[in-house]
């Protein structure tokens, strides 16, 4: 018998092994479905602290898949051809809730992944994120943008474990030759998003499904830039196809740039109803403006986000209607 690894093997085969951490969460869950549909085997672990079973019923009994609970800041011993590190808290409610092991995810979790990949000699991709650059001087952010992170704030247990993770990510590629991808992620939607985190997408939604007011932050004039949940798993499936020196970091987002009196327009439109938009004080630091450069993707990846906001918001909205979520209280 050869004595190939997994890495190896999987060039001989179409089928990968792939493990997907934070497999359960709402983009994790997505990643799943997406490498299930390819064909490939999917091992998803998740703590199940932020992620659902819900999320990934459908594809428990299908033969290709495996769930495993399991906490990554734990090491993990698994044969594996590639891995999507996936598993960290997103929103400022939940990665807030306990904010110590947010950064521990991050950064042991990250040491973890980075150890099997290097024992398997196999791919490894980081979900990165926009916050990485911070409350930006700089607009829209391009990925050789250094950022601007307040290092001891509360948001900082999410920035600064990111930037350390990305750092790790560099250095084992630098000092072990590790193959390496690390995608930076801006705000996404799509079905599965958590409706209770507070998030301007799904405070929306809710608020019109259930007839009551929107609540515009501010003057409204704020903008932000939303991408559909498949077209940043299209994203994150070209980058870990790319070669072993392509390593990222690169932006992967929609450039499409919206007020929020526009996004609560759009919303009203698809919902119909009776709810009127009403005005409440802007959070402190509220960025005025965030929309990603994503020329390096276009470039690299031949990669650009496609869905429009009126027809991903649409699939959304059908999401949380079918979900029973706006029934609840
Ligand atoms: P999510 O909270 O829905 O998913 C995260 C998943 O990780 C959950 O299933 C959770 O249970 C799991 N998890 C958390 N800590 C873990 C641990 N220690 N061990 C194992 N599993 C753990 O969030 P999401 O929106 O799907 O985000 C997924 C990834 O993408 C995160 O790394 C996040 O930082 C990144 N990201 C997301 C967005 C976005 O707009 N959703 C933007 C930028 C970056
Ligand atoms: N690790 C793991 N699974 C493996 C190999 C390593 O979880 O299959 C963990 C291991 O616990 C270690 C971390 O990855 O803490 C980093 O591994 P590395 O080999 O880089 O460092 P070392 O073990 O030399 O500290
Ligand atoms: N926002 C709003 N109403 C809400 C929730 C959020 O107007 O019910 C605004 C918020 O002030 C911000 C924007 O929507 O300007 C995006 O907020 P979110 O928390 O979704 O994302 P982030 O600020 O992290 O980009």
């Amino acid at each position: 018998m050869s004595e190939a690894k997994p890495g190896a093997l999987a060039r001989y085969s179409l089928t990968k092994r792939v493990l997907v951490t934070g497999g359960a969460g709402f983009l994790g869950s997505h990643l799943c479905d997406r490498l299930i549909a390819d064909g490939h085997e999917v091992l998803c672990v998740d703590n199940f602290f932020t992620g659902a079973r819900a999320n990934i019923a459908h594809l428990l009994g299908h033969e290709r898949f495996e769930l495993l609970r399991h906490d990554i800041t734990m090491p993990l011993s698994v044969e594996v051809d590639e891995i999507y590190n996936f598993a960290c808290p997103a929103s400022p409610i939940h990665y807030q809730f306990d904010p110590v092991q947010t950064t521990k995810t991050s950064v042991i979790g990250a040491i973890n992944m980075l150890g099997l990949a290097k024992r398997l000699r196999v791919p490894i991709l980081q979900a990165s994120t926009s916050e990485v650059y911070g409350d930006p001087e700089i607009h829209p952010q391009t990925e050789d943008y250094w950022g601007n992170v307040n290092p001891i704030g509360p948001r900082s247990c999410y920035d600064e474990g990111k930037r350390c993770a990305e750092t790790l990510f560099f250095d084992y590629r630098r000092q072990h030759d590790l193959p390496i991808k690390v995608v930076r992620i801006f705000n996404t939607y799509g079905p599965r998003m958590h409706p209770n985190d507070g998030r301007v997408v799904s405070n929306f939604i809710l608020q019109a499904l259930r007839g009551e007011d929107i609540t515009i932050f501010g003057d409204g004039e704020q903008t932000r830039s939303f991408c559909y949940v498949d077209d940043l798993i299209d994203g994150c499936v070209r980058m870990m196809g790319t070669d072993a020196d392509t390593t990222g970091p690169v932006n992967i987002g929609n450039e499409g740039e919206y007020s929020m009196l526009e996004l609560a327009q759009t919303v009203l439109d698809i919902v119909g109803g009776k709810s009127k938009l009403v005005h409440k004080p802007l959070p402190q630091d509220d960025p005025r403006r965030r929309r990603p450069d994503t020329s390096l993707a276009r470039e690299m990846l031949g990669w650009e986000a496609t869905t429009k906001l009126r027809d991903g918001l649409a699939k959304t909205i059908a999401y949380f209607e079918e979900s029973g979520h706006a029934k609840a209280d």
